[in-house]
């Protein structure tokens, strides 16, 4: 136990010394271009930050979501879309680990930790996508292949990825037992991608659609069984809405760190603004809120880790409240910056806008809190 504490504190000192020293400098250039940092990512990819989620035998942490929460915290702080390029690979990755055989683990595992190729996942569909009637993407079996049919929107990594775990429907009449995962290589006949999109945060990320048209797989590329695939998905996302709250985690403690600092040098009436009761008092909040979300992120992690049972109310709830809380404090680092803070110039605007999306990707928090509440109210807890 002592030495996997001295592990994370080491990995938590390199991803700080990376972000600080490579990331930082970089990040409001990513923010207005929308480039997508190649060079960085080959950094991450050196560092071993695309792999982390592999087993070691693959040079990576053995899925140890902890670690995976440190380093996505750290590159958060400086920049949320170079730390989103962290968690994406993650979210491929984790699919394959969860249910992939020994055989698709050695292809693919093989494959990102020698080349740090770029994974992604595929579930969001135009009309819906988290709620099993609203997949449309179908997967025909066809002798010993399936052919796939459909379009995944908002896919991180869209059209840069190796390989995409894609979420589809095997047998329609049976609903979450219906739906299947494959994997889809890049470059496969019938596969292509939609134009990349235009967001308001995370604007170093590329997301594109996917659109399958008699996209022939492989039957060696089923993830797990026939009808797994929801249930992989699902246990997908349980596993990263902890890291979607290290991200979340990141970005609030960066927009605190900056308010701090302007704070201290701001001067009205004669005086720095840090010494006006009504910004300590907004500063004390901040780093009440980010300190529990925290707290909440590293819980869940730990459980997930510790493969508790029954894992999936901690993972929401600190996906709620991390997110909630990088809303909360990169807008009030907004208000505590002024007219400056408004301005592009300064980099609490960038950090609002990077956190906006973590209250709604993986399952909007009022989705989180709906699946919440049932559990609550029928009486599970
Ligand atoms: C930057 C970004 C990256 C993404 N990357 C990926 C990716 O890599 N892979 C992938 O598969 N997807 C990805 N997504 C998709 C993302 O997960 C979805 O956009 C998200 O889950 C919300 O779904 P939606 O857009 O369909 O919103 P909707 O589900 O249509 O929600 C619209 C509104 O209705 C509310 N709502 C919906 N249902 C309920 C309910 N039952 N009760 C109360 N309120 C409800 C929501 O909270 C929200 O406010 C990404 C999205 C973004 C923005």
């Amino acid at each position: 136990m002592k030495n996997m504490e001295k592990e994370r504190l080491m990995i938590r000192t390199a991803a700080e010394k990376t972000a600080q020293r490579i990331v930082q400098s970089r990040a409001a250039k990513i923010d207005t271009t929308g480039e997508f940092p190649r060079d960085l990512v080959e950094a991450f990819g050196r560092q071993g930050y695309l792999s982390l989620l592999l087993p070691e035998s693959y040079g990576g942490t053995e899925g140890d979501l902890t670690s995976f929460c440190i380093v996505i915290e750290e590159i958060a702080k400086v920049c949320g879309s170079s730390s989103l390029i962290i968690l994406a690979q993650g979210l491929g990755i984790l699919p394959i680990l969860l249910g992939g055989n020994s055989f698709q683990k050695d292809l693919y595992f093989t494959e990102i930790s020698e080349k740090n190729s770029l994974t992604a996942f595929a579930l969001k569909e135009p009309e819906g996508g988290l709620e099993a009637s609203s997949i449309n993407t179908m997967a025909k079996k066809q002798g010993k292949d399936y052919l796939i049919n459909g379009r995944k929107c908002f896919i991180t990594h869209g059209s840069l990825a190796k390989f995409y775990t894609v979420i589809a429907v095997t047998q329609p009449a049976y609903g979450t037992e219906g739906i299947s995962a494959f994997i889809v290589e890049d470059g496969t006949p019938g596969l292509s991608f939609g134009e990349r999109e235009e967001k308001v945060g995370m604007r170093g990320t590329v997301m594109t659609d996917i659109i399958f048209e008699n996209c022939r797989v492989p039957q060696e590329n089923l993830l797990g069984e026939e009808g797994k695939g929801y249930k992989i998905a699902m246990d997908t996302l349980n596993m990263s809405r902890p890291a979607i709250g290290a991200l979340a985690v990141g970005i609030a403690q960066g927009a605190l760190d900056y308010s701090i600092h302007y704070a201290n040098e701001r001067i009205q009436f004669g005086k720095p603004i840090s010494s006006f009761q009504a910004i300590q008092f907004m500063i004390a909040d901040m780093a009440t809120w980010v300190e529990a979300a925290r707290s909440l992120v590293y819980k869940a992690a730990a459980q997930i880790d510790a493969k508790l049972e029954d894992t999936e109310k901690i993972s929401a709830i600190s996906k709620i409240y991390a997110s909630e809380t990088a809303m909360k404090v990169a807008t009030d680092a907004v208000q505590i910056l002024g007219g400056y803070g408004y301005m592009k110039d300064y980099p609490v605007e960038r950090m609002m806008r990077d956190a906006k999306v973590t209250q709604i990707y993986e399952g909007a928090n009022q989705v989180q809190r709906w699946v919440l509440a049932q559990r609550l109210l029928s009486n599970k807890e």
